[in-house]
């Protein structure tokens, strides 16, 4: 028999197109693990559920964010592809870790106060309890690695938080999961303006989507902010252009960026040719990913047959961690 891998799980809120933040941030390790681990991931249709409670676009949400997923080069044979509301354990894991969860702790998480003041009206304890169902969906494969990006790290920390005090009262079980990256650090990839990151639903116009058309996207960059440029040699980088010298470090080459580098270093850069540079550079990057996931996104009978067997395999996972969970919390009445 083989060493046993192991076990990774992520997932992606269906609220809109993915953007190079998912890309670098998530789905690019997605990949890359597939091939080394044995690997969970998911459309997180019932976390879209505290910020989008309206239900109408979500199957066709769901069905892209598979397709990009899979444009993107993620295989369904080798990996367990799946739809969060198929696996029914996750709801039960949710609750028994809500009686583990303080509302202190869930009250001061930096993405509830800052959804939170986005929604003003609609502060539902699905989005107070969000880290906890979160936690839920890893915990329920016994997952050691999560790939997200640098926004999730407060997250992974909760995780790691419920889980303990489970093995501690109840007996040890769950692995303490960590956020994964390839790379050194997690990944943070900042919108187009300069303000924040890139995201699926703020801030469209400075967030490129992997389904962006080509003249969509040159217009995007091109309007990226910059300004006269540096007058003397060696000035730090203002951080509107760090955030494209970074944008640029994900698609262009080695050369090219050396090449501009340079030209900021010597203040002869020219901010025309470096946003139509990094414009082609990124053209070339997600156009193939788009056409992709374009002709996947349509095929129904594919999708489902795609849902249907990561459902069976998250499900087989998730019915031998609940079955010990029960039995360790002496809730296995005969
Ligand atoms: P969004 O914030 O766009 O709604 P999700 O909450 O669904 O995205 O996150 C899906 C994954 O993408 C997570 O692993 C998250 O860390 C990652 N991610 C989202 N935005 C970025 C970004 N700008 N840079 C890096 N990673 C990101």
């Amino acid at each position: 028999m083989g060493r046993k891998k192991e076990i990774v799980m992520s997932g992606i809120r269906p609220t809109g197109y993915l953007h190079l933040g998912n890309y670098f941030g998530a789905v690019r390790n997605y990949v890359r693990m597939q091939e080394e681990y044995d690997c969970f991931f998911m459309v997180a249709d019932l976390h879209s559920l505290t910020t989008h409670p309206d239900t109408k676009e979500l199957q066709d949400n769901v069905r892209r964010v598979l397709a990009e997923n899979i444009a993107c080069g993620l295989d369904p044979d080798k990996v367990a592809l799946y739809c969060q509301s198929h696996v029914r354990e996750t709801a039960e894991l949710y609750l028994f870790l809500n009686m583990l969860a303080y509302k202190g702790e869930l009250e001061k998480t930096t993405t509830f106060k800052d959804k939170a003041r986005l929604q003003p009206d609609n502060i539902n304890a699905g989005l107070l309890t969000y880290p906890v169902l979160q936690a839920a969906d890893i915990l329920l494969h016994r997952a050691s690695f999560v790939p997200v990006g640098k926004d999730q790290e407060q997250h992974l920390e909760m995780s790691r938080n419920f889980a303990k005090r489970f093995n501690h009262r109840y007996g040890e079980i769950f692995p303490e999961p960590v956020a994964f990256n390839f790379g050194d650090d997690l990944v943070k990839v900042p919108s187009l303006d300069g303000a924040g990151k890139m995201s699926k639903s703020e801030n469209q116009l400075a967030t490129l989507y992997l389904s962006d058309s080509d003249e969509l996207i040159r217009k995007k960059v091109m309007k990226a902010k910059t300004d006269s440029g540096p007058t003397e040699p060696n000035t730090p980088k203002p951080d509107y252009i760090e955030n494209i010298f970074s944008l640029m470090q994900l698609v262009s080459t080695a050369e090219v960026i050396q090449k501009f580098e340079s030209d900021y270093d010597n203040a002869q850069v020219r901010y025309g040719d470096l946003k139509k540079q990094l414009a082609e550079d990124m053209v070339r990057f997600i156009a193939p990913i788009r056409e992709k996931a374009e002709s996947i996104r349509h095929d129904d009978v594919y999708l489902k047959e795609v849902m249907e067997k990561g459902a069976a395999k998250a499900n087989a996972s998730a019915n031998g961690t609940m079955a010990s969970v029960r039995q360790l919390m002496g809730l296995n009445y005969y």
